[in-house]
């Protein structure tokens, strides 16, 4: 059986006209002889708004209620796609993930897909149905309600082409796949044609927001390729896939940039073993994301310097938690708001030298300082004034030959 999985986002499905356009995609589909299988995230800003509700109940809204309110925006999606293709003349129904089931492991809200039972949806496509099933949802050992986290129905749809061991997983949004950098802050962003699992994992991680990130770990252990593509315009996409499929001539494949952080440095801390767990675990425990962490190396054994940055919006807590924290102590706090993280990601810079050093020279000659350095294998980032972001973008993309 040659099965497609189509997931359609939010916007894709945002409004009726957008449906009836997604079902006409459907069918083309349904066409060319795949059995197809769609999942469908909730109507665009739907979700969103069942979040805010659930909050004016209470901050600690019960995240088993949680996980049953906000999945209720992927059923309305799906009975309005099936309603759409029934109304066409095709077989069509919709599937909540407790009627297939789809099952899950883990918290509320955050919940893992571990199992699909395939006999139902088998035995619907065999008869020439079309299954519209709702991403985002689960059920658990208990038979509750649970969530894949948000953007959660790009996992449904990876390891629904895992289980029905799907030829495609073509994943429907608002832009034509995933590019070098954001189009909105450099014009000579370029669409990638073939970008690795590690690559896009990076880039999600870093903003580019065309996919879940947890997602594309699933789709990377289950060495599913996935096509990113618009459901408004008729064009290829970017392919996902394994880095032995890429023949690349590139080096840098994308350069990311975060809109909102802010720095925090702790000037003359204890140089000691446990000041930076002391330091940083009333943080965690208060929910605040710490991003790129440096400290200094001790000039007399005894103190040292610590950075770290966080999104803006975490600064005012932070501070108040560094202030209130009795187990460390240090000569001055220092906190700046403003700041961007700019990355430049490839897997190209395993195998290719100098790479750091371009990175800093390119950003030398346009006069950015740089404040915080940090790398891995296949990504190299830099904390620079959030003023000069567009700059920087622009400079590397040149320099790392993405303009062309
Ligand atoms: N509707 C859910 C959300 O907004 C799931 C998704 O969009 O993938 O997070
Ligand atoms: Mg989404």
């Amino acid at each position: 059986m040659k099965i497609v999985v189509l997931k359609f986002g939010g916007t894709s499905v945002g409004t009726i006209k957008k449906i009836k356009k997604v079902a006409g995609i459907i069918a083309d589909y349904r066409k060319k002889n795949f059995k197809v299988i769609v999942v469908s995230s909730a109507m665009s800003g739907v979700t969103n708004e069942l979040v805010k509700k659930s909050r004016e109940i209470s901050e600690n809204f019960s995240d088993t209620e949680y996980d049953v309110l906000v999945s209720s925006g992927e059923q309305v999606a799906c009975s309005l796609i099936a309603g759409s293709l029934i109304h066409k003349g095709l077989k069509s129904r919709s599937w909540l993930a407790w009627q297939i089931p789809i099952l899950t492991k883990g918290l509320h809200k955050n919940s893992r897909i571990n199992k699909i039972n395939k006999n139902k949806i088998l035995n619907y496509l065999k008869d020439g149905g079309i299954p519209i099933i709702t991403g985002f949802q689960g059920i658990d050992d208990e038979e509750r309600i649970t969530t894949t986290g948000r953007g959660g129905s790009d996992a449904s749809a990876i390891m629904l082409a895992k289980f029905f061991k799907a030829q495609k997983c073509i994943i429907y949004t608002d832009v034509e796949g995933v590019y070098t950098t954001d189009p909105n802050k450099l014009k000579k962003a370029k669409k990638i044609k073939v970008i690795s699992y590690e690559e896009m994992l990076e880039m999600a991680s870093l903003g580019a927001k065309v996919m879940q990130p947890v997602s594309i770990q699933d789709a990377r252990l289950n060495r599913i390729n996935i096509e990113v593509k618009s459901s408004f315009v008729k064009k290829s996409g970017t392919l996902i896939t394994k880095r032995s499929n890429i023949i690349n001539n590139k080096i840098i494949t994308g350069i990311s940039s975060t809109n909102n952080d802010a720095k925090v440095s702790l000037i003359g801390v204890k140089d000691k073993p446990g000041v930076a767990a002391s330091i940083f675990k009333p943080l965690s425990k208060k929910s605040i994301n710490v991003d790129m962490v440096v400290q200094n190396i001790s000039a007399n054994g005894k103190e040292t310097d610590l950075t770290f940055t966080i999104k803006s919006e975490d600064l005012n807590k932070t501070k108040k938690i560094i202030l209130e924290n009795k187990n460390i102590k240090f000569r001055n706090l220092l906190l700046k708001d403003g700041v961007s993280k700019i990355s430049i990601i490839g897997v190209g810079m395993i195998t290719t030298p100098g790479v750091t050093f371009r990175m800093f020279q390119t950003l030398a000659n346009e006069k950015i300082n740089i404040q915080v350095i940090s790398t891995s294998e296949i990504k190299i980032s830099v904390l620079i004034d959030k003023n000069y972001t567009k700059k920087a973008l622009k400079a590397l993309h040149k320099e790392f030959k993405l303009d062309n």
